[in-house]
């Protein structure tokens, strides 16, 4: 069967890669020194801004025809007051793109403003902005979904170690999956490419578990005693982002829950948050669900509005997590 979706994914690798390497320059530029002031939220702001401007302008070119449904919009940016915010875009945006100029910026974040149809487009130009604020884990992710199916999913993950069990090793990690074709990752700065796939049951990593690192976003409490009730003993490993489906791919982890956050009941999950994660997962033989077993909904909007929670595993476990979570109420 040839393969589907080539030049698409071509295209979404080198997307990533250009906005994931800006964010990095961002983040040595400006993160350490605004970590003194721990509220100035302007790198992460800029960082998102460019990172959308270059990967929507990169979308618009390949494929004019197809919808972008991305987090940011450029309204606020081009109030007269963000005028130094939008110098400070259009300088990063200028490194990889010579010339831009803050109005096409500004276009070029809108056109992230769409709405999902039969097929189109969903990025997070930085998924973990907590995280990134930190110099901790976060990601550029993209995805393709085609009649509510996620048919490509690429995600950049500047900062998580090429091996986790070396945390002083290379950082800088790509991840992509198309349906149907496996999951594989990348060295952010270049080399080939290795096939990656979910641990076995047996695998040390098979109780290892991944969070949120934030407690507003996810249900901790809930998670362990769901985790203890499963014989797992080990605390849990909380990353901020995507990052933590990529663990899950490549075996590092088995389990990644999202329980909702008791603080915020009514929230629903964006699809940039899960799209790209989600089929990396799948495709690298794991299960994505919502908390009560259903399939993850990507044809409702811009929100995952028949969903509830996220449940990610190496699949062996799966069945087991959904009936504990049922028996705790934890939905
Ligand atoms: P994470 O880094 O996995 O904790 O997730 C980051 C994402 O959480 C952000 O991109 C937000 O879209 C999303 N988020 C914000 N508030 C909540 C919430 N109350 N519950 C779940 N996710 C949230
Ligand atoms: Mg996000």
């Amino acid at each position: 069967m040839p393969s589907l979706y080539t030049t698409e994914t071509e295209h979404a690798l080198e997307a990533v890669i250009r906005a994931a390497t800006l964010c990095q320059q961002v983040q040595r530029e400006m993160v350490s020194s605004a970590a003194v002031q721990k509220a100035d939220r302007s790198p992460v702001t800029v960082a998102d801004y460019a990172s959308q401007a270059v990967i929507c302008r990169g979308l618009a070119d390949a494929f004019p025809g197809d919808p972008v449904v991305a987090e940011e919009t450029a309204e606020s940016l081009r109030q007269p007051d963000q005028a130094p915010m939008l110098a400070q875009v259009t300088n990063y945006v200028r490194t990889c793109l010579p010339g831009a100029v803050p109005a096409e910026i500004c276009a070029w974040i809108d056109h992230g403003g769409a709405e999902p149809g039969p097929r189109f487009w969903t990025l997070d130009p930085i998924d973990g902005t907590k995280g990134f604020l930190r110099g901790e884990q976060y990601a550029v992710a993209l995805a393709l979904v085609v009649n509510a199916q996620v048919q490509l999913g690429a995600l950049a993950c500047p900062n998580l170690p090429l091996d986790l069990s070396q945390p002083n090793a290379a950082r800088g990690v790509v991840f992509l999956a198309v349906r149907d074709q496996g999951a594989k990752m990348y060295p952010l700065d270049g080399g080939p490419a290795r096939s990656i796939a979910v641990s076995s049951p047996t695998a040390p990593q098979a109780t290892r578990f991944v969070e949120s690192f934030e407690a507003g976003h996810t249900n901790h409490a809930g998670h362990s005693s769901l985790v203890h009730a499963l014989g797992i003993t080990q605390p849990s490993l909380r990353l901020d982002s995507q990052a933590k489906y990529g663990v899950v791919a490549r075996g590092d982890a088995a389990i990644y829950l999202r329980l909702p956050s008791p603080r915020t009941p009514e929230y629903r999950e964006r699809i940039w948050d899960h799209a790209a994660g989600a089929l990396i997962v799948e495709e690298a033989g794991g299960r994505v669900t919502d908390a009560l077993g259903t399939d993850l909904d990507f044809s409702r909007g811009r929100q995952l509005s028949q969903n509830r929670g996220i449940v990610v595993s190496n699949g062996f476990l799966h069945s087991v997590i959904l009936d504990e979570i049922q028996n705790r109420g934890l939905t």
